[in-house]
């Protein structure tokens, strides 16, 4: 039997924290529930939103539909041969926690992906990246339930099409797949990646001589991230507001005659990957506030619910920061988060 939520608040359930209601809310806790949740007649596959921890979401209006809450749990050991483990955790597993699980196991890769907020299954869904280290790295399949075939299946690490913050889960194939489980493979000897900002500093500090180790690793991320960025329990965020972007060389070349200082990264395929917030930054816009929403003080790639925010503010502000950034450099900022619901993105262009 299926509790389904009428008018549901989600308040709790995004990390900005923006006053929106689901029109029907239910919790799936386990796979099986999965056939008994389509057969609903509140679910239409178009409409349904599968919700992890809201993490990576902007709510910019109520959910005119069923949102779907992932939170199955459950982590097991798949294989070992004494150097490599394959260890599978379901979807609804948070995410940190499943890091020091396989900490506390010997299992290293995940330690620079500490302290990113949200569920295990939205992980691949966004590739998610933090100090050098994208999660692809160490996936080795997702299982998925694929709604055409109506029936579970394995995607490989080639088939998911990951890139940077992207996948198959987000583009093409989006809205078929309902990710139930996924498959990491580590490592029980660890090689730390350190080459990332201040991290190597901080990390060889924590370690003071001793041999470093992954845990000692994930500390140093958890350190330095509580340092950069707001608590979301404290101050709710969506985390990083807008993706990199990536653009033409000639962009660059042009830019640096007046902006020497223009961070710059060359990109495979020859175009340069530039810093977001240190455009917003060079717009003056850190601590800008417009209703209650505003850009974060110290970090302007963050925008904060600062003072009761309504989905409106967090809206107008992103799209004042875009045309500004747009203004000053000819850059198009594009937002990290999924907008919701997509119909009113679409017609707000
Ligand atoms: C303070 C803060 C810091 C952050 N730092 C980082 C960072 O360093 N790096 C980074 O990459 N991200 C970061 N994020 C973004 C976010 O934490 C990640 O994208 C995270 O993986 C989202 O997980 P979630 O469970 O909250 O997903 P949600 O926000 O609930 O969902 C995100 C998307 O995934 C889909 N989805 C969720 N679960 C499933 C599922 N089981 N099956 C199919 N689709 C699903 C949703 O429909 C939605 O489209 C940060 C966010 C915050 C608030």
């Amino acid at each position: 039997m299926i509790d389904v939520i009428e008018h549901a608040d989600l308040q709790s359930l995004n990390t900005f924290a923006l006053p929106v209601r689901a029109r029907w809310l239910v919790t799936l806790s386990d796979t099986a529930q999965l056939p008994d949740i389509m057969a609903l007649p509140q679910f239409d596959r178009q409409s349904v939103l599968w919700l992890g921890g809201g993490s990576n979401i902007l709510f910019c209006a109520d959910y005119p539909a069923l949102v779907v809450r992932m939170a199955n749990r459950g982590i097991r050991l798949v294989a070992d041969d004494g150097v490599r483990v394959v260890v599978e955790a379901a979807a609804g597993e948070c995410w940190h926690e499943f890091v020091q699980y396989t900490l506390a196991q010997g299992w290293s890769g995940l330690e620079n992906l500490s302290l990113i907020p949200g569920t295990v299954g939205a992980a691949p869904v966004q590739n998610i990246g933090a100090y050098g280290v994208e999660v692809q790295s160490c996936i080795e399949a997702v299982q998925c339930f694929d709604l055409d075939e109506r029936q579970l299946r394995w995607l490989n690490r080639d088939e998911c099409c990951f890139a940077y913050r992207d996948s198959i889960f987000k583009h093409g194939e989006q809205g078929r797949y309902v990710i139930v489980a996924v498959r990491f493979a580590l490592s029980r000897s660890f090689t730390p990646q350190l080459h990332y900002g201040d991290l190597a500093q901080v990390a060889a500090e924590l370690a003071r001589g001793q041999t470093l180790t992954a845990s000692m690793v994930a500390q140093a991320v958890c350190h330095i991230r509580q340092q950069k960025l707001p608590d979301p329990r404290v101050l709710g965020s969506a985390g990083s507001f807008f993706k990199n972007p990536v653009v033409p060389a000639a962009l660059v070349t042009t830019l640096l005659n007046q902006y020497p200082a223009l961070p710059h990264y060359p990109q495979s395929d020859g175009q340069m990957k530039l810093a977001a917030g240190w455009l917003i930054d060079q717009c003056g816009l850190k601590g800008y506030q417009l209703g209650g929403a505003a850009v974060h003080e110290r970090q302007a790639l963050v925008l904060v619910n600062k003072n009761q925010a309504s989905a409106a503010d967090v809206v107008a502000l992103a799209r004042y920061v875009q045309g500004c950034v747009a203004q000053r450099f000819q850059v198009q900022l594009e937002p990290e988060p999924v907008w919701l619901p997509q119909t009113l993105m679409l017609a707000a262009g």
